[in-house]
């Protein structure tokens, strides 16, 4: 099935909002054996919408539409579409009993300018909308299906979940399913040489991808139900979980520092952190999971070399050894850890920015972990701009301690 995606609004085309629902669509249309061959973006104008919907008509089978179904005068789709189809609205009676329902308490008025929130085509089928107040269309006449969702993302995705996704998966006669295992402290080269007696396999297929929380190999089946699928890709994740062993951290939406959380939890253990070169950034991913003040103290960002030393790091240590070094690592790590009284301290001193310091490089990060008895350390060397040098940091260090978890 030929599918195209239809975004609609001007802000889209000045640049005031970035389509993220066309990504989104896009993304979500592998898995049904679909194949998107047109995206375009249209601004809110009654005969270049109708102009669009008419050709995505004639080259594909499935358009798929976001935007333009609020209640003010500049959204126009529903307009554009009837107009394209020949087909008269009308104001259906149920999706009138919901909008009143809904507005009752806020007053007639506002039903008034809502009621072409009500409106259907005869070929089309009302979606309920449980984020919004607009109802999205299910439009299908002579073998092609319009599709017309919100443009809210929090209403659009909830929207293609419950209605959209179903509908396509019993259309579908193939479903693509993927999987995806995550690992951590390997480079893309190496996962591709570890797993290149599996590379040529075209179901599942395997794909390896640098994410910027590891690196990611994706197995991808396509069969004519979820089930087979899955069956396909089974024997083949579990092949490439043991060659790539310990370094697998997590699968599909799994992220780090939830797995670390958890690794924290089970162990009982505290963590603390003191992060130089991260600025915060460590703390940020910890605290990204709900719960975590269970097993996270806090973390000490000492950007300056004093502030180290107000925060316990012997002021010999940077000073004979140089700031960025393993001595310093160390010595935050012992720091965060009686500081904050944890059972873990984690620290980190680098270079995020792209000047050479002491003569080391940008992007030079050394990790160091504690518990007061043993102590893991960690260097690498690695520059593709701040923001990266300092995302890779994270992962680096987040993966130290799940590691140390696991051996613990
Ligand atoms: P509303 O009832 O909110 O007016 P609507 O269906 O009419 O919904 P629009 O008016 O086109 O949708 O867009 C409403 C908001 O949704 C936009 O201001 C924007 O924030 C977001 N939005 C719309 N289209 C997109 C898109 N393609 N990608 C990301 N966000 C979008
Ligand atoms: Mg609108």
């Amino acid at each position: 099935m030929r599918a195209e995606i239809v975004s609609i609004g001007t802000e889209i085309l000045l640049g005031e909002i970035v389509d993220t629902n066309a990504a989104f669509i896009a993304s979500q249309l592998p898995e049904f054996g679909i194949d998107l061959l047109h995206v375009s973006q249209v601004g809110d104008n009654p005969a270049r919408l109708r102009e669009v919907f008419a050709r995505a008509r004639e080259r594909s089978e499935l358009t798929i539409a976001s935007g333009g179904l609020g209640p003010t005068e500049d959204d126009v789709t529903r307009e554009a579409v009837s107009a394209v189809l020949g087909e008269e609205v009308y104001i259906d009676e149920e999706q009138r009993a919901l909008l009143e329902q809904r507005f009752g308490h806020r007053g007639a008025a506002l039903v008034e300018r809502n009621m072409k929130q009500a409106w259907l085509i005869p070929s089309a089928q009302a979606l309920p909308n449980p984020r919004g107040t607009a109802p999205g269309w299910w439009v299908e006449r002579g073998g092609h299906v319009i599709v017309l969702m919100p443009g809210p993302p929090q209403e659009m995705t909830f929207m293609w979940e419950q209605q959209v996704a179903p509908r396509l998966e019993e259309r579908a006669s193939a479903i693509l399913v993927s999987h995806t295992i995550k690992t951590a402290s390997l480079g893309e080269s190496q996962v591709d040489q570890m797993l290149a007696d599996l590379l040529d396999t075209t179901n599942p297929s395997i794909g390896i991808y640098a994410r910027r929380d590891g690196i990611h190999v994706r197995l991808s089946a396509k069969a004519p139900t979820r089930e087979e699928a899955w069956r396909l890709i089974h024997p083949l994740a579990e092949q490439v979980r043991a060659i790539l062993g310990p370094t697998v951290w997590g699968e599909d939406d799994d992220t780090l520092q939830a797995g670390v959380g958890r690794l924290l939890r089970d162990r009982g253990m505290t963590l603390a952190v003191m992060e130089s070169a991260t600025g915060g950034a460590i703390a940020s991913a910890i605290t990204d999971v709900a719960g975590s003040s269970d097993y996270f103290r806090g973390s000490l960002v000492t950007y300056a070399t004093e502030a180290k030393i107000a925060h316990g790091v012997p002021a010999e240590v940077p000073l004979l050894h140089g700031v960025i070094s393993r001595e310093t690592a160390e010595a935050m790590a012992a720091a965060a850890r009686e500081q904050l009284g944890a059972d873990l301290g984690l620290g980190l001193t680098g270079i995020a920015g792209g000047d050479e310091i002491e003569g080391q490089p940008p992007g030079t990060m050394h990790i160091a972990l504690t518990d007061g008895e043993r102590t893991e350390y960690q260097t690498y060397a690695y520059y593709q701009g701040r923001d990266a040098a300092k995302r890779r940091a994270t992962t680096v260090a987040l993966d130290l301690v799940r590691r140390w978890l696991l051996g613990a």
